[in-house]
């Protein structure tokens, strides 16, 4: 009986605790929860993240007594906080990182992967698939459609030991340029190519290492294009360093790698048929981009950096959500995409790639076995070695560039390679002091390709122009700058009116009734009555702008191109409907048609356009009626006589 009591009494008291304590949510400060599991589990925690004020519910129910990771999973995952392991007995938390995952989440992300194909059938599906939506989730084909195609700035060649060096600067989007250098063979002939993006090294293009691995493989034979990240080197002269941590430099940079691409495949001393693309670090990833966007290249080296749980940790790597495409993705896939052209994977024991050999290396050789090309993929783990690219990862690079472009391996030796001081690799000079007139010197002025709502005016604009082009072209005018002054006079004109259209909307017109159709406006009513209100120097700007340049026959074929060639179809008309049509009333009708189209070419949408022509339309069957015609009677007329025609063709051919 006591027993009872006692355990009634507990009972009660641990019911009475429960809910106030549930009442609170059983919350503690995080700064408390965390000292707790240090002291618990015996390991030290470092913060990257700010504990203050943090307070975690339900605190003690989230450890798991067993786990410390699991304990430090269920408090941090409230705060959107993660833990990093950094050895046995520490762990920093950081804040969540999207594009950095642990290697035990890499290995269930293959496994995923791998149940989606189990043959190349099913693969070509997937890269479908892929190739759509990275391109896609870049938006790499907006900015592609931007750039301007002149010519690149060389400069003078620099001859070292068996190889040489030519700076050179492309124009990307307008005035905004992409900077490097060439260094090529110095033999005569074709050359194989290696695109070389850079990654986040020391002084940039500029580093040592990298200058090395330039000159030993060109004088190996190949030629290597080298250039800035975006917003590094020179780049920074252009849009500052702070630039180069957006999203924006994710896709310029793929832009830099595939414009440069097509200006070397240009070129006489390049074999296209051996074109490969090598970089370390952020330029691995650059690697494996570069590769699923572009088909031309053959051979394809990621160093310290392919990863199935990193995608990159800078925006420049992973700004833009390439690793949501189909579904989900990492570059691991997207490089397996590359199968079954030769790829060599170069990883090390200290970062993400000390995974490679167990997770993305078997990976990668089971998707080159859909195409029995087991031996197109290598792997060269360092496992000793830290995230660099150093000489042995140099060396990598080197055997697989001899192997697969047949690269001469007698003339590897680094010690002939001349390292350059930044000025002789600087296109516009250490200050940019060379820099073109044109040159953009603000990220703004790159930005504004890229919003969504300039982008779609940049792209209406780039519309514009090539409307205005095409209409002046039919012209004939054989003379380049009257060509170019009247399409900047038409250009400006179709800007101006469809920059008033879209910010004078129909909406703010108020009802009424139209006079002519004795009906409240519609909508199209009232666009047009919008529209109307523009200034007329609008108008006038264009009428000038044509006239100083072209005859009035010339100015009428333009005015014929804004109203698709109302006119002459609506005179036509006319002339069928009106039995012998006296040239005084020929003479009212073209006149008010002409008219119709010099007020039309004000307005934006073709509907808009056809009421001004119906406007006069009117006014010139009134004309017809008030000079003894009947309007009615004659469109009476010519429909019957349409309806006849068609009825004695009927006829005729059931004859035949
Ligand atoms: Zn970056």
């Amino acid at each position: 009986m006591k027993k009872i009591v006692l355990s009634l009494i507990i009972l009660l008291i641990s019911i009475t605790s429960y809910s106030q304590s549930f009442e609170t949510k059983f919350a503690k400060p995080l700064s408390q929860v965390l000292l707790e599991i240090s002291a618990r589990f015996n390991v030290k925690l470092k913060y990257d993240v700010d504990t203050l004020g943090k307070v975690v519910t339900y605190a003690d129910f989230r450890i798991r007594p067993y786990s410390v990771e699991e304990s430090l999973t269920n408090v941090l995952s409230l705060f959107d906080y993660k833990f990093v392991k950094q050895d046995d007995k520490t762990y920093k938390i950081k804040n969540y990182e999207y594009p950095r995952r642990t290697a035990e989440d890499g290995k269930k992300m293959l496994a995923y992967l791998n149940t989606l194909y189990k043959d190349s059938t099913e693969w070509n599906a997937r890269k479908v698939c892929l190739r759509k939506e990275v391109r896609e989730k870049l938006q790499i084909d907006s900015v592609l459609k931007k750039r301007v195609q002149s010519k690149p700035i060389i400069s003078k060649i620099r001859k070292f030991d068996g190889y040489s060096v030519q700076n050179f600067a492309i124009e990307t989007l307008p005035g905004l340029y992409v900077c490097g250098s060439i260094y090529s063979p110095l033999a005569g002939g074709k050359h194989a190519l290696i695109l070389c993006p850079n990654g986040h090294w020391g002084n940039g293009r500029y580093n040592d290492d990298l200058q090395k691995r330039f000159g030993t493989l060109s004088r190996m034979g190949a030629t290597c294009v080298s250039y800035d990240l975006f917003g590094w080197g020179e780049s920074e002269l252009q849009v500052t360093q702070a630039a180069h941590q957006t999203s924006e430099a994710h896709v310029i940079q793929i832009m830099n790698g595939l414009t440069i691409l097509d200006y070397m495949l240009t070129r006489k001393d390049i074999d296209a048929t051996k074109v490969g693309v090598n970089g370390g670090s952020g330029g691995g990833s650059q690697v494996v981009l570069l590769t699923v966007l572009d088909k031309r290249f053959t051979a394809a080296c990621p160093t310290v950096s392919l990863s199935s749980h990193f995608d990159g940790g800078c925006p420049c790597e992973s700004g833009m959500p390439i690793s949501l495409a189909c579904g989900g993705t990492n570059n691991a896939e997207l490089m397996a995409m590359f199968a079954p052209r030769p790829v060599c994977v170069i990883s090390d024991g200290k970062d993400w790639t000390a995974s490679v050999p167990e997770l993305e290396f078997p990976y990668l050789q089971r998707i080159y076995g859909f195409y029995n090309a087991g031996n197109k993929v290598t792997n060269t783990h360092l496992h000793a070695e830290g995230h660099d690219f150093g000489p042995n990862k140099r060396n990598a690079v080197y055997d697989f560039f001899i192997s697969t472009f047949g690269l001469n391996a007698k003339k590897l030796d680094e010690t002939k390679v001349t390292i350059e001081p930044k000025e002789a690799l600087c296109s516009f000079g250490v200050k940019g002091e060379k820099m073109p007139a044109n040159a953009i010197r603000s990220f703004s002025d790159v930005e504004k390709y890229f919003t969504k709502k300039n982008n779609a005016k940049v792209s209406s604009d780039i519309d514009i122009s090539i409307r205005a082009k095409t209409w002046v072209e039919t012209l004939q005018l054989n003379d380049k700058e009257k060509e170019s002054r009247v399409q900047t006079v038409i250009s400006n004109h179709l800007k101006a009116v469809r920059d008033w259209h879209n910010s004078h909307l129909y909406t703010t017109i108020p009802e009424g009734i139209n006079t002519i159709t004795g009906r409240p406006f519609d909508n199209l009513d009232r666009e047009v009555i919008a529209n109307s209100a523009k200034p007329k120097s609008v108008h006038e700007a264009l009428m000038k702008g044509l006239r100083k340049d072209l005859t009035e026959e010339q100015v009428e074929k333009v005015l014929d191109k804004y109203t698709i060639g109302k006119v002459a179809f609506t005179m036509q008309g006319y002339k069928a409907i009106v039995p012998n049509l006296t040239q005084t009333e020929e003479a009212y009708i073209l006149n008010q048609l002409k008219l119709a189209r010099e007020q039309a070419v004000d307005f934006k949408s073709m509907k808009a356009i056809s009421i001004i022509f119906k406007i006069h339309k009117t006014n010139i069957e009134k004309y017809l009626n008030d000079n003894g015609r009947s309007w009615t009677k004659m469109f009476k007329d010519f429909t019957n006589k349409i309806k006849a025609d068609k009825e004695a063709k009927k006829k005729v051919t059931e004859i035949e």
